[in-house]
């Protein structure tokens, strides 16, 4: 059994991710946390308090970008591998958190899109932005959203070739959506990739879930797991 601990458990992502977790036959929910919890076993409203009192071996962190940078320090600290998909890690922290994770016996995943096909759309767009001259990416998301722009268009436009320029769009009545447009010479090429509900991120966050043990340090997005490269 994988004993999983949902950091965010209250939010949007964690209620889906601790329910994913209970359903899957290989993992169990250690426990939850989130300071907006209502007290019950196995709740806590911290997660170094988790982290004390519960046995774990794996955290999933989908939080704020506030406290991931903490909660997953934490974590590694505490030798539990951590799986975050809390988008608005900067540069400095993620090279702070594999530098922990290199040096303890937690590793790391950090992924700003679990969604199967947001993956192949950064991989299309990728080798698409080789061929075409110029490319600029639309992202649209929930007007809950903290970040603009997301971490799949900041991801996406990293992996392309040239400049890319990133539009962000909040409205309420979407979720998750992204599409990378590509002009050439009399043409053009839309890459589209649309979340439909939080569904879509739960089998990358459970294959995550899964995989982290066997990544040592820090592994970047989904794609290694996916596509089977380190
Ligand atoms: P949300 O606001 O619904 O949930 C966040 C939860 O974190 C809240 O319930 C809040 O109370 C809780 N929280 C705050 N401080 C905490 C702490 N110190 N410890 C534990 N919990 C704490 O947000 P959401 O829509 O669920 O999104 C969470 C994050 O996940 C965002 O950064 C979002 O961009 C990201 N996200 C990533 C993916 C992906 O595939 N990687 C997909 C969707 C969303």
């Amino acid at each position: 059994m994988i004993r999983v601990i949902v950091a965010g458990a209250a939010g949007r992502m964690g209620q889906a991710v601790a329910g994913a977790v209970d359903g899957d036959q290989e993992m169990q929910v250690a426990a939850l946390v989130d300071p907006v919890l209502d007290p019950g076993p196995g709740h806590y409203g911290d997660l170094a308090s988790a982290l004390a009192d519960a046995e774990a071996d794996v955290v999933v962190d989908f939080t704020r970008p506030s406290v991931v940078f903490e909660n997953a320090l934490g974590a590694l600290r505490a030798g539990v591998h951590a799986v975050v998909g809390t988008t608005g890690l900067d540069d400095e922290q993620v090279e702070t958190l594999g530098a922990q994770a290199a040096k303890s016996a937690g590793n790391i995943l950090i992924a700003p899109n679990f969604a199967v096909g947001a993956i192949l759309m950064m991989r299309f767009a990728a080798e698409a932005s080789r061929h075409m001259p110029r490319a600029e990416i639309i992202e649209l998301h929930h007007d809950r959203k903290l970040d603009a722009p997301s971490g799949t268009a900041l991801r996406t436009a990293g992996l392309m070739d040239g400049e890319v320029p990133i539009h962000s769009v909040r409205l309420p009545g979407l979720l998750a959506h992204q599409e990378v447009l590509l002009g050439g010479r009399g043409e053009t090429l839309t890459i589209r990739h649309d979340s439909l509900s939080r569904e879509s991120f739960m089998p990358g966050v459970l294959m995550a879930v899964r995989a982290i043990r066997a990544r040592p340090g820090l592994t970047l997005g989904l794609e290694p797991v996916l596509f089977g490269d380190r």
